[in-house]
């Protein structure tokens, strides 16, 4: 019998490889607060990620939220419906509305041309979305944020080690966030950081995320607990020792995808990316109507032969009860993306796919049985 096929697969080190780890925690019994692996992973992802400072969270959900407060961001803040709802649940949960605005055609990211517009006098911030970890127009958007004197956090929960034209697109905005749950490219069970440039602001996270406790006796905000914990955190160093054979391997399978779907007719690929400016954590395809089936039928058909592949981002967040109210969230608003949410679909990919099974998913999307 075949092993059924996941959009992905977490990538686990060997057992024994992480043993010691275990041990040491066992050893000195410090299970969080700031332990020595959680300051460990700290120092290792900024010279691994190329950004000046990281503050681990429990999962990038609470990390969004705790970026918002840091920023004492209100009002309204302009996003994209096309992403995992998280990014506007953050907002909800700070009492934030969000206004959606569409994406672009071809990268499927927020369009910066169409910020400009949703711009009211309640606006404070943009939340943009690194979608399939391909950069979004980054100058663009911080030039929009410095002009109207808006803050940017960045939704960078698929961007890990993604660089643009200027290092690690981290260092862009104000905050960029990060997710180390399971099904991303690097996890530690679940986690996941925000990334800041300077020490002060550091500092402010790192309170904010310990219930806002300065000292023993001492509580400045009303922080939360979003403290990673140890054995999170030494997986997560165990891992960065393998991440770019990872990536390395992710990449051959979006090579193979490419040449293989490239004549396939009603099947876009989104644009090829090289190795600094992607992480392969995506293989997503646009199924138009020149396909011999819609998009679901070619989903049902992959199940059946127990491929299970995941249509990212459908629905749109903007459909959702809680946010198909608001006037940002209309069809009409958003065309690009709902079109694009109406035709996309994920492929499957992680390091342990392998070629056999990457070509028996390319015969079945070409020959469409
Ligand atoms: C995974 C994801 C999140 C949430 O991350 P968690 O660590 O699971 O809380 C937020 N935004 C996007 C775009 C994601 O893909």
């Amino acid at each position: 019998m075949k092993r059924p096929i996941y959009v992905t697969q977490p990538s686990m080190p060997p057992l024994d490889e992480f043993i010691p780890y275990l041990e040491q925690i066992w050893d000195n019994r410090i299970l969080t607060n700031g332990g020595p692996f959680h300051q460990k992973l700290e120092h290792a992802l900024c010279q691994f990620l190329g950004v000046k400072h990281i503050s681990l969270f429990t999962n990038a959900t609470i990390a969004l939220i705790t970026a918002l407060q840091a920023l004492e961001i209100e009002g309204e803040v302009i996003t994209t419906p096309y992403s995992f709802v998280a990014t506007a649940h953050s907002l909800m949960w700070n009492g934030i509305s969000p206004v959606f605005v569409d994406i672009d055609p071809t990268s499927l990211n927020m369009n910066p041309r169409r910020i400009e517009a949703a711009i009211t006098s309640k606006t404070t911030a943009i939340m943009p979305v690194h979608c399939y970890g391909h950069p979004c127009e980054v100058d663009q958007i911080d030039q929009i944020a410095q002009k109207r004197g808006l803050k940017v956090i960045y939704d960078a929960a698929h961007a890990f080690g993604v660089n643009c034209h200027c290092g690690s697109v981290l260092n862009h905005g104000d905050l960029s966030v990060l997710s180390f749950h399971a099904t991303k490219v690097f996890n530690t069970f679940e986690g996941g950081a925000i990334v800041c440039r300077d020490e002060a602001m550091k500092k402010h996270i790192d309170n904010l995320k310990n219930f806002g406790f300065v000292n023993e006796v001492t509580v400045t905000t009303a922080g939360i607990n979003g403290k990673m914990n140890e054995i999170s955190a030494a997986f997560g160093l165990l891992q960065l020792k393998t991440i770019h054979d990872a990536i390395s391997r992710r990449q051959r399978i979006d090579g193979m995808y490419r040449e293989g779907l490239a004549g396939v007719n009603g099947v876009r690929c989104l644009p090829k990316t090289d190795e600094k400016t992607s992480n392969y954590s995506y293989f997503p395809i646009l199924v138009d109507a020149k396909y011999p089936m819609s998009r679901d039928s070619l989903y049902q058909l992959l199940q059946q032969h127990d491929i299970h592949t995941r249509r990212y981002f459908y629905p749109l967040i903007s459909t959702f009860p809680m946010y198909r109210g608001l006037p940002s969230a209309s069809a009409e608003n958003l065309p690009v993306a709902t079109q694009a949410a109406n035709q996309i679909l994920c492929l499957p990919i992680y390091p342990a796919l392998s070629d056999v099974d990457v070509a028996r998913i390319i015969g079945i999307v070409s020959s469409g049985k």
